[in-house]
């Protein structure tokens, strides 16, 4: 914990939904669902107009339909949110090089080394004014919460106590009394089974908590978690705010049209992407001893697992080995729809390989499936050729509907096609690279 309130959580409204609204400007102020919108898909996120229905994150596609019909349940765009996240973590970097990213829609920015004149609680209120104001122009209107306070901890707990669009500074010192009322569980690490575990010893809030001795503690949750409680009860964190490490690391990924379900399939695709890999760190002189997998399910949660060798590697078929076995301890039920292999921890010197001499595997034969004929999931950004650029409103009997609207214009019209119209296409951003 610091002696001044440096630190800054910032975490976007309703992230996904909110971008959604304003590229959709007939959606604004009205229930939005993304994610769900499959027969085994979860919420990903709701718009504020669904929450008042009890539409949450994680909630099966099916209750949040029971709770709010009339909502819009959206597939998700991905290159949307990946595009509006970018604006505003460059936004924190102007105000500070100290930016640590959480997810696409928050991190901690640390005030301490942003030169301001002082850190004072009435000139950090301004800074996190002023931030707010700069993430609404950046983003084209969306909005943000803020937390400032003397460490990561209260300042995360400060920026959920005024949500959507507000801002909560803790001034130093009064970090127990804001602590005390609360429920354990904004105590970052203490989930469900936690909870639980301390309910059934009479502990339900972060004051009770904090009567109860270090040893008592550690006997309950065991030594790591029983020592970390017993600080943070007491508000102690004093985790610094890293920035994101130039990241030396070389990757190949693929964005899938049709939900993959295969796993011999994906086993097929890692392979692939993992002797890429190794292809390109070898052109590079590169070796590395990490090898990780990412995964995106159909929700948008992604996973990433890793293994680290004890010594480097830029062999392919070792590679391979390793992401395949990383995918073999993932849930993919429900399908996937990005999968990546990547290497890091990149030296710029081989080792014998310690492997030996592995058999180099039989190339392995890769047929993505079709993507299916009826690729016109809600939401989707679509162009015509005479009407311009529009999203799916829906789709069926061999008919797609499509509002013509965007980010700049007013609620457009609403036309039906053919869903093999030749002047109909579905609309993607050009892969990065
Ligand atoms: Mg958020």
């Amino acid at each position: 914990m610091r002696a001044t309130a440096s630190i800054l959580h910032l975490d976007l409204d309703a992230f996904f939904a909110a971008v959604e609204q304003r590229d959709k400007p007939s959606l604004r102020g009205k229930p939005v669902i993304v994610g769900g919108t499959g027969g085994r898909g979860v919420v990903s996120t709701a718009s504020y107009e669904a929450r008042k229905f009890g539409v949450g994150s994680a909630m099966s596609g099916r209750e949040a339909r029971a709770r709010c019909p009339h909502a819009a349940f959206l597939s998700g765009r991905f290159h949307a949110y990946r595009e509006t996240s970018k604006l505003v973590m460059q936004a924190l970097r102007d105000l500070s090089p100290l930016v640590e990213p959480l997810s696409l829609d928050e991190a901690f920015v640390d005030l301490a080394a942003a030169g301001l004149d002082d850190l004072d609680v009435a000139t950090v209120t301004e800074v996190g004014t002023e931030l707010r104001r700069r993430v609404h122009e950046v983003t084209g209107g969306l909005t943000a919460t803020v937390g400032i306070a003397s460490s990561k901890f209260l300042a995360k707990v400060a920026s959920e106590l005024d949500k959507p669009d507000g801002m909560t500074v803790v001034p130093p010192g009064s970090e127990l009394e804001l602590l005390r009322p609360m429920d354990v569980k904004v105590i970052p690490g203490v989930g469900p089974a936690t909870r639980e575990r301390l309910r059934r010893a009479g502990i339900h809030t972060i004051a009770e908590l904090e009567l109860v001795s270090e040893d008592e503690l550690v006997s309950l949750l065991g030594q790591a978690q029983g020592h970390g409680l017993w600080r943070l009860a007491r508000a102690q964190d004093s985790r610094p705010v890293v920035a994101e490490r130039e990241a030396k690391s070389i990757s190949v990924e693929g964005t899938y049209d049709a939900d993959l379900n295969d796993r011999k399939l994906m086993a097929g695709l890692l392979t692939r992407q993992a002797k890429e890999v190794g292809t390109r760190m070898r052109k590079n002189g590169f070796s590395g001893r990490t090898v990780s997998i990412k995964v995106r399910l159909h929700d948008f949660t992604t996973l990433s697992r890793s293994s680290t060798l004890s010594s480097p590697t830029d062999d392919g078929t070792t590679i391979a080995r390793i992401a395949r076995a990383l995918l073999g301890d993932l849930d993919t039920t429900g399908g996937v729809r990005l999968l990546g292999v990547g290497v890091s921890g990149l030296a710029d010197w081989v080792q014998e390989d310690l492997f030996g001499d592995a058999p180099d595997e039989e190339e392995v034969e890769v047929t993505l499936p079709e993507p299916p004929r009826r690729s016109w999931p809600p939401g989707a950004d679509v162009v015509h050729d005479e009407m311009g650029p529009g999203w799916v409103w829906g789709s069926g009997s061999g008919v797609v509907t499509v509002r013509f609207e965007t980010a700049e214009t007013p609620p457009g019209p609403v036309r039906s096609f053919r869903m093999d119209d030749p002047a109909l296409h579905r609309w993607e951003p050009p892969p990065e690279e």
